[in-house]
């Protein structure tokens, strides 16, 4: 088996097996899109590296960018200026090691090959204390002037030490805020890639900037592109992430793949007709990639992300591509229709089977009661609190609090239930053989 084929294998998801008519709801069968594709896509990938910086690991990243020069390949770079030396998640203070010659050389060499595309990474990619229910994040919930200074510096000190333009911003974690776009766009940046995980909540309609988020990484590659071959758009765009614990010269039990894989998968994509590796900004510069494409694909894989993966793949909702607008108004509502019969199928199950089971326990150990509700309204909780940690629901965190909320209105159902009746018992009075 070649390097390509167990990369292709990996990235396989579980098959969909031995599903039936239980998940047929009205409109949510697995048919293929309504609107047909009248012929095969142009697609158009995105490699984006993160976290290039004094601290990163040099012999790796000179490997990695031989890798994109041997084959041709374009690569956007996200630099960070300033990282700070120990610890990205410590928000401590900590010192600070800026861009070094040595490293700033590897780059500029890339760029003028016209390998490399540099973004800006963040100032220094040090967390600010994290908010109660809130991701990692360097820029979000930071004043205005503080996003601009760590804006302006960080650009111009790249602009500087690699030679280039720097128009792109890939915000630490995902996580920037209106106020990160505000500034971005008064410090005339082109775009932003980030917003699926850390959220760019508010995007005003009227801003400028052009957004390319990643919609993909490695071990998912092949899987996206299969999908995008299948979607009704005339052209997509996949933004796939790299990172380097990705790699087997890095990460040797986690890894996915070894350079010299993943330079044979670069030539072997070089060979594709209906495909090419282009740069972020040749993606942004077009007029589609603006707010409202984003806040519709934004809305789109917020649904998604809440549905196990089966069953997207089941209905033909997985991407892991930049959805253009005709894809959008296919997926979206068979999206929100299967995720709300998935809400209610969960929490009608659990309500009855909590009910049930509570209608025959708890009048006979009423102590029960009182465990079962202590029990269920401790999980919640848990569960709740588990999740604010990353601010990120997921459809494992989503089913675990329905399934205990479908629990809890149960048991509250079957102690009302037996209350009632037990009332209803004394108000009758004494049944007739007990009297005397
Ligand atoms: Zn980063």
């Amino acid at each position: 088996m070649t390097p390509l084929e167990r990369a292709a294998r990996i990235a396989r998801r579980p098959g969909r097996a031995g599903l039936t008519a239980a998940l047929l709801c009205a409109g949510l069968t697995g048919s293929p899109p309504a609107v047909a594709a009248q012929s095969k896509p142009r697609i158009e990938v995105v490699f984006r590296y993160d976290d290039f910086s004094s601290v990163s690991f040099t012999g790796f990243e000179t490997r990695l960018l031989g890798v994109f020069q041997k084959t041709r390949t374009p690569l956007t770079v996200g630099v960070i200026p300033f990282p700070v030396a120990k610890n990205f998640l410590d928000p401590s203070p900590q010192p600070t090691m800026p861009l070094t010659e040595e490293k700033s050389a590897i780059l500029r060499e890339a760029i003028q090959a016209g390998i490399v595309e540099p973004a800006l990474h963040g100032y220094s990619h040090q967390a600010r204390p994290r908010p109660f229910w809130g991701q990692f994040s360097e820029f979000k919930g930071l004043g205005r002037d503080e996003q601009m200074r760590r804006l302006r510096e960080g650009r111009d000190f790249l602009k500087t030490s690699l030679n280039h333009d720097i128009r792109i911003f890939i915000p630490p974690w995902d996580a920037a805020d209106a106020t990160t776009l505000d500034a971005l766009q008064s410090l005339d940046f082109l775009g932003v890639s980030a917003g699926f995980d850390g959220g760019v909540v508010l995007v005003p309609e009227s801003t400028s900037l052009k957004f390319l988020p990643a919609t993909s990484d490695l071990p998912r590659f092949y899987e996206s592109l299969r999908s995008a071959r299948k979607s009704d758009c005339s052209s997509t765009v996949l933004v796939v992430l790299l990172r380097d614990a990705d790699f087997s010269e890095v990460d040797g039990k986690r890894s996915f793949i070894s350079l010299e894989a993943f330079a044979e998968m670069l030539t072997a994509l070089s060979k594709q007709s209906d495909l090419s590796v282009v740069r972020m900004a040749d993606v942004m510069s077009r007029p589609e990639y603006g707010p409202g494409l984003f806040v519709k694909n934004k809305k789109f894989v917020s649904a998604e992300s809440l549905i196990y993966p089966w069953l997207t793949d089941l209905f033909n909702l997985n991407n892991g591509y930049y959805l253009c607008a005709a894809n959008i108004a296919v997926v979206y509502p068979r999206a929100a229709k299967l995720l709300a019969a998935y809400v209610a199928l969960v929490l009608i199950v659990c309500f009855a089977v909590a009910f049930r089971s509570g209608q025959w326990i708890f009048p006979k150990w009423p102590w029960s009661a009182a465990a079962a509700l202590f029990l269920t309204f401790s999980v919640l909780v848990f569960l709740a609190y588990d999740i604010q940690r990353d601010a990120d629901m997921t459809y494992k965190g989503m089913t675990g609090l329905l399934m205990f909320a479908g629990f809890l209105l149960g048991q509250l159902a079957a102690l009302a239930w037996s209350w009632l009746g037990r009332r209803r018992r004394f108000e009758q009075g004494p049944l007739e053989e007990w009297r005397i």
